[in-house]
């Protein structure tokens, strides 16, 4: 290519290169979605429409994206974990983080429709879910390196019991308003100070609400990864010293990597061909991950 003299200004441009060998999360949270979702009518506390769009945009973003392991979903916000060792854009922050927003908008974008099935034209202006210009969704994104095993699951379960507390939260709000015909402000005041066994309790004693019994997309929030039976062969050792047992002390443990080279070659070509599945389950246990090696790398 030609040199001009303009050249030179590619000199100021600065690349942050994310930490080596550590676990990179992308998390992306809507923009004012408190706004969007009264704008676009969403069910409150939880429109299931609306979470299930979250999660069909973050399957793409998965799916497009090879390297990440595994994300989680609550809300309007979606954590997307890269394999540890991951060379994607040699690790450069802007490019991955900026990649993963806006591969996750346009899904979002695009699949709007499908999740909020528009009403038979009538002539009139469209009116409620579809999709307007004045009010379009726009997500921000951040990048965090996690330095140890230890650190990424206790990232993970910081999200997932927020999601609890929140959903708790939220469900005693809704119900004291939509069945309890208080104001937003007296619910509010109701409930401060209030701690998690009062608000089962508010939810079974004045609405007979267990909730336990909630659906789990609202309780768990969603889990987008690649599932494959890998792990039925790693714990029968079929595959000799390579196996991994779900024993192995690694497992679980933030002291070591248990992977051989071997088995991380094999979890590579499984991942291209692996279905990506979206589930509403524990990740803060260790079970979910023992029973997933291949989510380690
Ligand atoms: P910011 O731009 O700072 O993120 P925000 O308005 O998006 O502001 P958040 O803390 O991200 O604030 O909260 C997202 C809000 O979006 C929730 O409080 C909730 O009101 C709404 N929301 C998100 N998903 C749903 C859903 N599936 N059903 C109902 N409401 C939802
Ligand atoms: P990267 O992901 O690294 O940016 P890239 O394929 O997008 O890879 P660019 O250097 O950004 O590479 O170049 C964009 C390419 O897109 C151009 O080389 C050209 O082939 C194509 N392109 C962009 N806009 C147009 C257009 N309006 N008409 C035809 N081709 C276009
Ligand atoms: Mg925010
Ligand atoms: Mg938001
Ligand atoms: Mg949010
Ligand atoms: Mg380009
Ligand atoms: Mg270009």
């Amino acid at each position: 290519m030609a040199n001009s003299k303009y050249e030179y200004v590619r000199n100021f441009e600065r690349d942050e290169i994310l930490l080596p060998n550590t676990w990179i999360v992308v998390r992306i949270d809507g923009r004012g979605f408190h706004k969007l979702s009264s704008y676009y009518g969403f069910r409150k506390p939880n429109d299931p429409r609306a979470l299930r769009l979250m999660n069909r945009a973050a399957t793409h973003v998965v799916l497009a994206i090879p390297e990440i392991t595994i994300a989680y979903g609550v809300s309007d916000e979606y954590s997307f974990v890269l394999q540890r060792d991951t060379t994607l854009f040699d690790r450069r922050k802007d490019k991955i983080v900026t990649t993963v927003v806006s591969s996750f908008t346009a899904a979002y974008v695009f699949e709007w429709n499908e999740c909020f099935p528009q009403e038979a034209a009538t002539g009139s202006q469209a009116e409620g879910t579809t999709l307007n210009t004045e009010m379009l969704p726009t997500f921000d994104g951040r990048a965090v390196c996690y330095p140890s095993w230890e650190n990424l699951r206790d990232y993970l379960s910081w999200r997932q019991v927020d999601c609890h507390i929140n959903n708790l939260y939220n469900t005693t709000f809704w119900a004291l308003v939509q069945q309890g015909g208080m104001t937003q402000t007296a619910a509010e005041e109701h409930l401060k100070g209030t701690v998690s066994s009062d608000k089962n309790e508010i939810l079974w004693s004045r609405f007979g609400v267990n909730y336990n019994n909630e659906p789990e997309m609202y309780r768990k929030g969603s889990v987008v990864f690649r599932e494959y039976a890998l792990e039925d062969e790693a714990s029968t050792g079929k595959d000799g010293k390579e196996g991994m047992a779900a024993d192995d002390p690694g497992v679980g443990t933030a002291t070591s990597d248990p992977i051989s080279k071997r088995q991380a070659d094999k979890i590579r070509k499984a991942r291209r061909k692996a279905k990506v599945v979206t589930e509403h389950i524990d990740i803060i246990r260790d079970e979910f991950w023992v029973q997933r090696p291949w989510l380690r790398s």
